[in-house]
């Protein structure tokens, strides 16, 4: 087992790994910019290091100054937790070269599926079952036109090294095509710095479901049933649960088994997500996420099972402390974001936190790490806390978040609890009947500005 771990990363997710960490008698080292250096996960910390300036690429994105922050501490491995350097091969590899462990999949793994072309051909590989699209990289507009009749329309041209949405475009027609490529081209190139599209056949109303799993890189894998994170906002997850409300336990067996099967044959190394579309009954794979993701404690509610324990365990060398037959879903789980945002604009609002109440009480939990006094710095993604609820059925699940969402009071900046608080309330969303435009729509009808209550 490590003896100390640098946590690559700041907010509620450092504070996550520190939690995990100190569970396991292991000693703890937060890095910070200079914006966060009163920061919670600077304070729980065993020791902190002052990594740089303000700017990501300047601090938590800064490899030698990472590397650095390990020599002085003795740190003998690095949790990225998510986002900043978390799928970065290249640091799992220079991390390796200082004999320093990288708590998260081989690097080989990670460049694969960072590679969406090279994903797909992997996840099909592997049998695991994926969106009809081109077999690589589309080249000439002849060819694309070619394939997308093969396809047939709409189809959905995407960036072979895309990720937050973008470099995504709809061609709902042949007419439509040529301009789609180029588009989703220059945006790919602008993010990227890489221009390879590909095409997939564009699903009109399916919903994201996801598997998470666990590997220990010697062969042995299980999976940890789906998420459904199909309330989402510019392709970014507002509302996960798990499990979903429209899979049924064979189903969950079935494509739960696909991916864990998948895992065995990779050999692969710590946690990660099979992101799916679903849809009229079938599973598309559209990307592996080679990380813990933000909606991990969705599945930690169900199953009991602490993800980030195990992570730190496989990384060091240790067996799963799970096998299949150990893993139970129990109840239902549901995870709001909440951001420091206005609830209808999407603005983000950084700035002082004058006061702060979560909520409590059985099957609640909150995962964030700003209080009372904190002052949200603008440099960084606008997620304050997440509001975790857990209930032995949906309906509990639902009653619970209603009541703890009323409970919870953050003033000074605006959030996006009014926007949770009406989402709770509807009766699609009570339903579990919405799909992955569900919200866009609700949003452009102007559902929240009716109701909102400030
Ligand atoms: P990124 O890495 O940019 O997040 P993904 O491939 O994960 O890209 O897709 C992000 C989102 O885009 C999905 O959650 C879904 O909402 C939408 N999407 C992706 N592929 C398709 C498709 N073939 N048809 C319809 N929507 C899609």
């Amino acid at each position: 087992m490590f003896d100390k771990i640098l946590i690559a990363n700041r907010g509620e997710i450092a504070l996550r790994i520190l939690r995990a960490a100190k569970e396991l008698g292991i000693a703890t080292v937060a890095v910070h910019s200079t914006a966060d250096a009163d920061a919670m996960h600077v304070r729980l910390a065993d020791e902190s290091v002052c990594i740089g300036p303000p700017a990501a690429r300047d601090s938590y994105l800064n490899i030698p100054s990472i590397i650095a922050a390990c020599e002085i501490t003795g740190a003998d491995a690095v949790h990225p937790g998510y986002g900043f350097l978390s799928e970065n091969a290249g640091f799992a590899e220079v991390l390796a070269h200082h004999n320093i462990g990288f708590i998260g999949p081989k690097a080989e793994h990670i460049r694969i599926m960072g590679d969406k072309i090279e994903a797909k051909r992997t996840a099909k590989r592997l049998g695991i079952p994926c969106v009809p699209g081109s077999e690589g990289a589309v080249e000439e507009p002849e060819e694309a036109k070619r394939i997308a009749a093969g396809i047939g329309y709409p189809v959905l041209v995407k960036a072979a090294s895309g990720g937050g949405g973008r470099g995504m475009k709809v061609a709902r027609s042949e007419s439509e095509l040529e301009q789609a490529i180029g588009m989703a081209r220059t945006e790919a190139k602008a993010a990227f710095g890489d221009d390879a599209v590909y095409l997939e056949k564009y699903l009109e109303k399916p919903r994201h479901i996801e598997v998470q799993v666990l590997g220990d890189g010697q062969g042995n894998a299980v999976h940890l049933a789906e998420r459904d994170c199909s309330l989402q906002r510019r392709h970014q997850k507002v509302w996960e649960e798990g499990g979903s409300p429209i899979i049924d336990t064979a189903t969950r067996a079935e494509i739960g088994g696909i991916c864990a099967r998948a895992m065995q044959e990779l050999k692969y190394l710590g946690a990660g997500t099979v992101e799916f579309l679903y849809e009229d009954g079938k599973f598309y794979f559209i990307e592996m996420n080679t990380r813990i993701q933000v909606e991990h404690p969705v599945t930690e509610m169900i199953t009991g099972i602490d993800l980030v324990n195990e992570q730190i365990r496989v990384a060091s060398g240790l067996p799963l402390s799970v096998t299949q037959s150990d893993i139970k879903v129990e109840g239902h789980a549901i995870e709001c974001r909440i951001n420091a945002e206005h609830p209808a604009t999407f603005r983000p609002s950084p700035g002082l936190i004058t006061y702060f109440h979560p909520p409590g009480g059985l099957g609640v939990r909150v995962d964030s790490a700003v209080f009372q006094g904190y002052r949200i710095p603008p440099h960084y993604d606008s997620l304050i806390g997440k509001l975790i609820v857990h209930g032995r059925t949906r309906n509990e699940c639902l009653m619970r978040l209603r009541r703890a969402l009323d409970e919870f009071v953050v003033d000074g900046v605006d959030t996006t609890l009014p926007l949770f608080r009406t989402l709770v309330r509807n009766a699609d969303v009570l339903n579990g009947d919405y799909d992955i435009h569900w919200l866009e729509h609700f949003l452009a009808e102007g559902g929240l500005d009716e109701k909102e209550s400030g």
